[in-house]
Order: structure tokens, then sequence, then C-alpha cells
């Protein structure tokens, strides 16, 4: 990690560059040396321009976010000093950016007096994503760099652009020079400094004017989407009130006041949320036994077996990252609905214009539909999709272990099995692994891989490289039933439905999920996903599990044939068509004579305690899955019930939430929920994990398990 400088050349020109791999972050250190260089540079009588680029393939990602809320992001020189150092040079400087140049990089090329950008680089202001805003300059400098329409879209949608796009910007004076693909970006950089050494004054985009001609009428507007679309993310509304002060205050005064709106962004719940998440996502690419280096085995061509639900959005998951898929059915007919279910999704696609025709015909060329197993010989990866039953499933694995080539990896998208009694039905149980897609597949960016006990390092490997070829983020699990996800799931929906039992109705427990921030509340969820599965799994569980406690609302509903929406009823009614949830009288009634026979009087529940109770249930399975071993860390958690359950980002997961709230504060709420009254109080009882950690003062952060 380190920043360079060369001598000055002949021309007097010297080369600054930062290079800190993998992404050049503008930390502590590299501040540090980038001032001492460019004041070594300035001072120097023999110097005429200087030159700013990065190494690596790219010119900065921008601050350390490692850095944020610690001592060493406030340490001098901070990179607004750095900026304002930059803008008192008495030397020229002229960034070189290539690759990335994103948050506080293009807030550091903003500094510099010119700018010269190859055409595929990607500059953006992204912080918005993260529950921040550009701190260093980035809303006052961008709008006087492309005005004040495209510098509010791109960072109040955290949006990149290519320096194309950019430099097509009518009136734009972000890029001075615009480097075409095949040219190189130094020499560009050498030739425009040799240029401009000697014009006077220095440009500096300080000094450019923000202005727009509606400025109440412009601010009033974007104000009013961004509150719209993200009324409990406060950055939005920050970014805006930062950008309407550049175009009516002076520069300084502006700078404060993006500096005010950013300290508090900084310090509050939300951002810290969106960081952990960040963060979290990152940390679960590590796999514990699995070395960053392992070989991971190719995977070039996919079968698929099984083209219900699961397995049609699996197979438009592979196409979409150009796999050819092979797709198997039982039988013609069902063979006929799935190929149809793959082309009637791109359809629509085509018609809104967010696939070409071409490429959603390349996709399907890149399909094909078969009825013999024996046509996967040669796959090097398959993906079994069928119904969820043990006999089946084992049927499916013993025929692939037939017929699939050696080497090969044998993957079970089940929700809940046992994938280690689907291994034993194989004689390669080391190639066996869990892909726990969720549905629609060809959208979740969620893709649970359950390692089981004789799984081999190099198919995890693969598993984790397969989900990063189809763009999704991979959490790995230990296998046990319902994994991570579906088991935490299970307890939330079990004390859910115990709610209906003591008086709720669905809406109202959805009505206070959703309010606390959940996507859908969870009967709409289980309308959606299927209330006959889940009846399914608990006829399954009391054969396995003759104590387990559950409520037997869902049980009733499912005896009336109340699937949920794909039959047009559930626990809500849902006309012809619609998906939208109409609050249902035969489920009021059915819920009272359920009542009536379980001989419980109908209790009152605010919205917190509802919310209190669904999500210590969260919280308490969470504990007890990193206690078992099953997650290997709490932040994986989080990344599960983010990307595929619909908790709110800005709480960033139930685990964190968990440790916000006090891990002592939620250990006292279980246990008053233990000593009752209602079903199944144990059940409520701190996972001793939590009660450990409630004890000592202890983190989640603090476990992270040894063997994952
Ligand atoms: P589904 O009933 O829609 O589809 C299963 C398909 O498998 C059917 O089309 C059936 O004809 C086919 N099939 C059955 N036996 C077969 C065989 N021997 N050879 C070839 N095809 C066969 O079910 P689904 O919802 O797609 O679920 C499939 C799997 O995915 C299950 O294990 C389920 O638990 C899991 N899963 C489902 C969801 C979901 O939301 N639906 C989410 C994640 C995982």
């Amino acid at each position: 990690m380190s920043i360079t400088s060369t001598a000055p050349d002949a021309d007097g020109i010297v080369v600054i560059t930062i290079d800190a791999a993998p992404v050049n972050a503008l930390g502590a250190e590299i501040r540090t040396a980038l001032a001492r260089a460019l004041d070594v540079a300035d001072a120097d009588t023999t110097c005429r321009a200087i030159v700013l680029t990065g190494a690596n393939g790219l010119f900065s990602a921008g601050a350390d976010v490692k850095e944020f809320n610690t001592p060493r992001m406030v340490q001098e020189p901070t990179l607004r000093s750095l900026i304002a150092q930059l803008e008192q040079l008495t030397t020229p400087v002229i960034a070189a950016i290539e690759g990335t140049c994103l948050g506080g990089g293009l807030e550091l090329a903003l500094g510099c007096h010119y700018r010269v950008v190859h055409a595929r680089a990607s500059l953006g202001l992204p912080e918005v994503l993260l529950g921040l805003l550009p701190g260093a300059g980035g809303t006052q400098r961008l709008p006087r760099a492309i005005g004040v329409e495209p510098a509010t879209d791109m960072i109040l949608a955290g949006r990149t652009k290519s320096g194309a796009e950019l430099h097509a910007l009518a009136g734009q004076r972000l890029i001075t020079a615009l480097v075409p693909e095949g040219d190189d970006l130094l020499q560009s950089a050498r030739l425009l400094a040799r240029a401009v050494h000697a014009h006077r004054p220095l440009p500096r985009v300080r000094d450019w004017p923000a202005t727009h001609a509606f400025p109440d009428a412009w601010f009033g507007f974007v104000r009013q989407q961004a509150t719209a679309r993200s009324a409990r993310l406060p950055a939005a509304g920050a970014c805006v009130t930062a950008l309407d002060a550049a175009v009516r205050l002076p520069f300084d005064e502006a700078l404060a006041v993006e500096r005010a709106q950013f300290l508090q962004l900084m310090h509050g719940p939300e951002s810290k949320a969106l960081r952990h998440a960040f963060f979290a996502e990152r940390a679960a690419r590590r796999v514990a036994g699995v070395h960053a280096n392992t070989e991971v085995r190719a995977i070039t061509r996919v079968g698929v077996v099984g083209a219900g639900t699961m397995g049609t959005g699996i197979a438009m998951a592979c196409l979409a990252a150009e796999l050819p898929v092979i797709l198997v059915e039982r039988d013609e007919a069902a063979l006929t609905r799935g190929l149809s279910t793959v082309r009637n999704a791109l359809d629509p696609l085509v018609q809104r214009g967010k696939l070409s025709a071409a490429t959603a015909k390349t996709r399907l060329d890149r399909l094909r539909g078969e009825t013999d197993v024996q046509t996967l010989a040669d796959v090097d990866l398959v993906i079994e999709a069928v119904f969820e039953d043990m006999t089946v499933k084992r049927s499916v694995f013993a025929e692939l272990d037939a017929v699939v080539r050696p080497g090969a990896i044998l993957a079970t998208n089940t929700s809940t099995l046992d994938i280690d009694q689907i291994a034993s039905a194989t004689s390669r149980p080391a190639d066996v692994v869990g892909l726990h897609f969720f549905s629609p597949a060809q959208v979740m960016k969620l893709l649970e891989v359950v390692r089981g006990t004789a799984t081999a390092p190099d198919v995890l490997a693969t598993a984790m490289a397969f989900a990063r070829t189809l763009r999704k983020t991979a959490v790995i699990a230990r296998n046990s039933d319902g994994f991570i996800g579906n088991r935490m799931f299970q307890q939330y929906t079990r004390q859910a439905t115990f709610l209906l039992d003591a008086g709720c109705t669905p809406q109202q427990v959805d009505g206070a999920m959703e309010r606390f921030g959940m996507a859908m509340g969870p009967f709409r969820v289980l309308d959606l996903a299927g209330n006959d599965i889940g009846w399914a799994v608990r006829k399954r569980r009391a054969v396995e599990h003759p104590d387990l406690v559950y409520s037997q609302a869902g049980d009733r509903l499912c005896e009336a044939g109340r699937f949920g929406q794909k039959v047009g009823a559930g626990w809500y009614d849902y006309l012809p068509g619609r998906r939208d949830p109409q609050p249902s009288a035969t489920v009021q009634g059915l819920l009272a004579s359920h009542r009536a026979a379980i001989a419980r009087a109908p209790q009152s529940f605010t919205n917190d305690e509802i919310v209190e109770r669904l999500v210590l249930a969260l919280v308490n399975e969470g504990a007890a899955l990193l206690d078992e071993g099953i997650a290997a860390r709490a932040s994986d958690i989080d990344v599960v019930y983010l990307l595929g359950y619909g908790f709110p980002s800005w709480r960033g997961g139930p685990m964190h939430y968990a440790e916000q709230i006090g891990l002592a504060s939620i250990v006292r709420a279980l246990r008053r929920l233990a000593a009752g009254p209602g079903p199944d109080p144990q059940s409520w009882l701190p996972s001793p994990l939590l009660a450990r950690l409630a004890a000592f003062h202890g983190a989640f952060a603090d476990l992270e398990h040894a063997d994952g």
C-alpha cells in the first residue's frame, strides 16, 4: 500500500499513483502519503504539472469504509483537507481516471484542476446506498461540474455512469478529455498536461456556478420523490438539502451544510445498519475450511431436474448468466408446461424493453427440454428441484449418480430436508451440496449453500463461485431442518399463528410487521409461497418430533383448500387475476370456530407486542443456529433475512437489530414471555448462547465459528 511519485520528466510532469490494492481506498495512511507527495511535487521548481492516477486498473473506490465511525476517519489530512490542499496548489493537477472512480475517489478527482477519463471508466457517488451522503464536497462540486439535475439524479440514486455517458452530457465540465477505447490513459493525461501547464488561473470546480432556473420547483419535486421512495431512510432527504444549499449558498457555507448532514447520517441508526449489511455480505464470502485459492470446478453446462416453480426459475437464472441449461421433467406434458413458463416470463421483459429480443432468443436457444435423465450425462452441475419428498429426492439422486459423469456436482434445492440423507443415496456424497434458491429464483439475490457432512471444500468453493456467476449472494449453512432462513421462519410463523389463536387477525399481524418495515407480513408471505407447503412440513414434523407444539389454525385453513394466492384463497381472499390481499370473512369465521374449539377467549395485542413476539422468535432461533454452528456468524443470518425474507435494510437484519436494542433487554423480554401465559411458553426461554452473551456483555461478532 503506497503512493508512488515519478521524478519530473523532460516536460516537468510528475506522475503520482495511488496504489492500495484492491480498490485504492483512501484510508488514513494513503491520505497522509498523498498529501506529502503533492506538497513535494508542488515545491519542486522543475515540476510543471502533476498527473494523479490509480494503480490496479482503477482510480479509487473512495473512502475506506472500515474507517467509518473510527478516529482514523477524522485523522488529518481528512479527505476534505486533502481536496482543499489540491485546490490551493500552484501546480496544475490532472486526474487520470480509468476503471472505478467512486465516492471519495470522485470527490478527490473533482478537487483536481483537470480530468482525463477513460470512456469505460465508472464514476459515481453511491454513498446514499450506505445511508450517507458524499461528505467531502461531492454534493457541491458534482452539480457544478455536470449540472444540478444530472447531479441530483446520480447522487439520489447512487447511480454510476461511464466516462462516455458523462462526457455526452450537455455543458458538462467534469471531463476535460475523454480517452477512447484502445488509447493510452497516461499518454493522454501527459498530452493534456503539456497543453495546459502554463494556463493561469488554475480552474477550480468550486469557483464554477451551480445554478438552476427554478430551484424551488426542482428541489420541491425531488424532495417529495425522495421521501415517497424511502420514507424510513433519511439519507435521500439529506442529499436534497445539501444539493439545495449548493444552489443557494456561497460555496463554503453550503459545504458546511453538507458536513452537518453527513455527520448526522453517519451517527444515525439507519446508516449504521446499512453499513453492517454491506460488511455482512462481504464477510459471507469467507467459508471456514475453504481456502480462498481453492481451485473451483468449471461450470459450463447445467442440468435442472423438475420444471415446476423453482426449476423454471433456476433455469432462467442460469440462462441469464449465459449458461446452457438442460431442463428435465417426468413427462412431456409437464416439460411443455415448464418450457412455456420460461418463455412466458421472458416475453414481458422484451415488451417492457428490459431485454432485447435478440438476447431473449439467445437465452431460449441455450435451453433444452428433456424427459430422460440420461441426457444429463455430461453436465458439470445438476440442480434438483422436484417435490419436497425424501423418497422422491433419494430416487432422483440415485438415478443421477448412475448417469452423470464423475466430478460433476449434484445439488438439491430442498427447503428443509436432510442433505446427508439425500447424499447417501449416491456413491459420491462429497459432490453433493444444497443450493437453496428463493422464489422467484431468477429474481431473488439470496442463495443458501448447504454444506453436508461430506461436502468437499472445492464443491463449496465452486458453489460460492457459481452464486457469483448468477449475481447472487451466497450464505453457507450447515445441514439442519430448514437450514438458516426457513428454520427461523418456522418459529416466526409459529408465533404469528399463535397470535391468531389468541384473537389477532392476519391483517393485524401483517400490518404490524409491515409498519415495522418487513416487505410483507407473515400471512401474505405464506399465501404467496403456498400454505400447503407448510402443511406438508408440519405433517412430517408431527411424525419426527411429536412434542412440537403448533397452532392448528393453518391446518384448518388448508383443510378448507385455502392454499394461498395460487387458488385465489388463503389467509386472505384474492380477486381473480389480482394479487392484493382482501380481508376474508371466511377466514374470520374459520378462526372464530377454531378459537371456540381450543377454548381460547380472544385477547388483544398492540402492534408493538406483535412485533416484539415475532422479532424475538427470529432472534432466539438465530442465536440457537449460531450456537449449533448451523450459521457461522450472526451477520450471515442478517444477510439471509435482508436478501431472502424482506427484513428492512435500515434495521440491518434481526441479529443486528437485537444488538442495537441490547442483548440484555432481549433476554429480559424473552424471559417475560417464557413466564407465560400462552401456548408453549417454554419455547421463549432464551437460547443458552443469548443468555451467556447477555450475562457477559458479549456481542455476536465475538463468536465467529472456527469451523464454520
Ligand atoms: P413444484 O411442485 O412446482 O415443482 C416440482 C416439479 O418437479 C414438478 O413439475 C414435477 O413434475 C417435477 N418432478 C417430480 N418428480 C420428478 C422427477 N422424478 N423427475 C423430473 N421431474 C420431477 O415444486 P417447487 O415449488 O418448484 O419446489 C421444488 C423444490 O424446491 C422443493 O424441494 C421445494 O421445497 C424447493 N423450494 C421451493 C420454494 C418455493 O417457494 N416454491 C423455494 C425454495 C425451495
